[in-house]
């Protein structure tokens, strides 16, 4: 069912998403034996497009960039907490739609990242296709790798759609990562603060 008419033959490089995309749609809905002329389906290739673009459009996030002038001196120390950060991502077993929420703690070393940055970095990871153990992971790791802090601790907690809707279909059955670097992998105090503060 793969439409390359829009493919151009020259490059290695993917063909653009925006001129490809709309094609690919149109298909799948021919497929799943829906008429895509009919009125209520005239416009939905272009919007599936322009939805799936924006749901993956973290693959093109440059993280220094996203930090770039949003990290100031500050304590060391003191343990820093965003919580309940709103996250939605894509399962990319299914493409469906997974979703909840992430709390992020570090422990400067004399060194913090703006308040708002931390939600930018967890949303750069999610608008991926992913499974909610590596976001988890790719999150800790990139506020370690920008922050450069004595230690990290991500929990996300989420539903997952392809769990809801089909499958098993267990509608309150929420999956909990965590991924724990540096003094909150080591020091079971730091890591017990943390879970405090998120509870
Ligand atoms: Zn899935």
């Amino acid at each position: 069912m793969a439409s390359t008419r829009t493919r151009t033959p020259t490059a290695n490089a993917p063909p653009a998403a925006a001129a490809i995309l709309p094609a690919l749609a149109r298909d799948m809905l021919a497929a799943l034996g829906e008429d895509p002329e009919r009125e209520g389906l005239r416009s939905t290739p272009r919007r599936v497009s322009e939805s799936l673009r924006f749901l993956t459009s973290g693959y093109g996030v440059d993280l220094q960039k996203l930090v770039n002038g949003a990290i100031f001196d500050g304590p060391a120390d003191e343990m820093v907490v965003v919580r309940d950060i709103e996250l939605y991502s894509l399962c990319e077993h299914h493409l469906l739609p997974f979703f909840g929420k992430c709390h992020v703690g570090y422990l400067p070393r004399g060194r913090i990242l703006g308040l708002s940055k931390v939600p930018r970095i967890v949303d750069a990871f999610a608008h991926r296709l992913q499974v909610q153990e590596r976001l988890t992971m790719q999150i800790a790791e990139a506020i370690m790798e920008t922050v450069k802090p004595l230690g990290v601790g991500v929990v996300i907690e989420a539903n997952h759609l392809c769990m809801m809707m089909r499958g098993v279909q267990k509608q309150n059955s929420r999956a909990v990562t965590s991924c724990m670097l540096g003094g909150f992998k080591k020091d079971e105090r730091t890591r017990g603060e943390f879970l405090s503060f998120i509870r």
